[in-house]
Order: structure tokens, then sequence, then C-alpha cells
């Protein structure tokens, strides 16, 4: 079922927002050759709770799902397309790599969920275009993303920006609604057909986010139970941001 949010949780969530958009931007700052992705998931745990808030993804256990997520912070780097665990001794950025940073926040008990992919050092022209093109069809998904039009139209407008470079769309990862929990209705696929999905209404709140892989769309899911990378090892970029559908243009909650 999907849930329309209260002008009051709206407000709530644009607050949540602010403070989730700073967190990224803190992180983002951080990101170099030599830093461990531990350093990032102690930062991101520090700069939550500073806030007064806590983590909608440390223990975050959805049906399905053999253990519950062991961080604050996803972090997806070069083949791994979402739900990356930060890890000490393995998870070493290094130049040329890319990193996804993925946090969900819960403030006042209202969720938004958002992230970015960042070059580590200098990248090969090929992954600046990937993350360019992906974060640009999140924008497109966005502009498509108002009352009276469909999940379908959000989808058809992201899938156009791979399909003219050649990416892989991943399809068993989606958008999402957000808000009262990590998971809500609708599903928000990165492709599909106009006019059809779910209507979008104003007062829902959705969190819109692109996985483009530079190979083809396929992902496996690693024996931690939670990583999911591409299956022919090619990197994947993701970005994303929680909205709120109005009439008109919809509001980015979590702007950076
Ligand atoms: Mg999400």
């Amino acid at each position: 079922m999907i849930k329309i949010k209260s002008k009051e949780d709206i407000q709530i969530l644009r607050e949540g927002g602010k403070r989730h958009a700073e967190i990224l931007l803190a992180l983002r700052a951080m990101v170099r050759p030599g830093v461990s992705t531990k350093a990032l998931e102690e930062e991101s745990r520090r700069l939550i709770t500073e806030g007064g808030d806590t983590s909608a993804f440390l223990n975050y256990q959805p049906s399905g799902a053999v253990r519950p997520f062991p961080a604050s912070l996803c972090v997806s780097m070069n083949d791994e397309v979402v739900h990356g665990i930060p890890n000490e001794k393995e998870k070493i950025l290094k130049e040329g790599d890319i990193v996804c940073l993925d946090l969900g926040l819960i403030h006042k008990g209202l969720i938004t969920d958002a992230a970015i992919t960042v070059g580590v050092g200098k990248i090969s022209k090929e992954l600046e275009t990937l993350l360019e093109v992906t974060e640009k069809a999140l924008m497109a998904g966005i502009r498509a993303a108002k009352g009276g039009k469909t999940t379908g139209d959000i989808g058809v407008a992201i899938e156009r920006m791979a399909i003219a470079k050649g990416y892989g769309v991943v399809e068993e990862l989606a958008g999402h609604g957000v808000g009262y929990d990590v998971h809500e209705d609708p599903f928000v696929p990165n492709f599909g057909q106009a006019g059809k999905g779910d209507g979008l209404r104003p007062g829902m709140v959705i969190a819109i986010e692109p996985m483009f892989n530079i190979g083809s769309r396929h992902v496996v899911l690693d024996s931690d139970n939670w990583t999911y990378r591409t299956r022919d090892g090619k990197p994947s970029a993701h970005f994303e941001h929680t909205v709120v559908i109005t009439k008109g243009e919809s509001e980015i909650l979590t702007k950076i």
C-alpha cells in the first residue's frame, strides 16, 4: 500500500534530508587514496550521532535477508553495485577506484535515503562518463516524477540515458517509497513504459536510484549475503535522492 505523508511529516523529512546531504558531503570530502572504507563508516556514525539521529541501515533486516546489515553506510566499490559492507582490511580506496556512499538516516522517526558515487583521485574518462551519465539519469528521473505521472514515466526517463550510452540497467534492484520504512511501496524501477506502473500522487515520498553498469545489466549476490556485484566484474555507478511528489516539479529532500 502506498502511504501519503502529512505536511508535518514532510517538514520533518525536509530537515532530515538537509542533515543527510550534509553528512554525504562530509564523507565525500574524505574520499582519497589510502582511506579505509571502515573510516568512512565510522565518520558516518559519528556525524549521525552528533546530530541526534540514527542510521536506517544499521541492523536493517528486510524479509528475505539472512542477516541484518552490519553498518550504517553502504560502501560499494567498482564492480560492487549496492549494499557493500565497509571493511578495514580488504576495502581500502585506491587511485582510480569509484566508490558509492549510500546512507539511510532516521530523523525524528522518519527516513531519508540517498547515495552518491565518487571517483578516488584521478579516474579514467570511461568512469568519469559513467558517473556523469548516471547522475544525469537520476535528475531526469526526478524531473519525470510529478503528480499524475507514473513510476513507468520515471523508469523510461532513466533508462533512456543508459540506452544512449550502451550501459546495462540493473533490474533486480530499484527505487522505492520511503519515509516510515526503509522500503515502502511503490517499487520504482529504472526502466519501464510511459504511463505504466503505479500512479504518482502529491504527498508520496520516494527514493529514485538509477544503477548503471558499464557492461551487462546482470548482478550477483556476494557470499556475504548483502553485496550485489556486476556478474561480468565491470564497474557500476549508483546515485539516489529522496523526493516528495507534488502537483508540479518534485522536491528533492536530500539535495546536495
Ligand atoms: Mg534506496
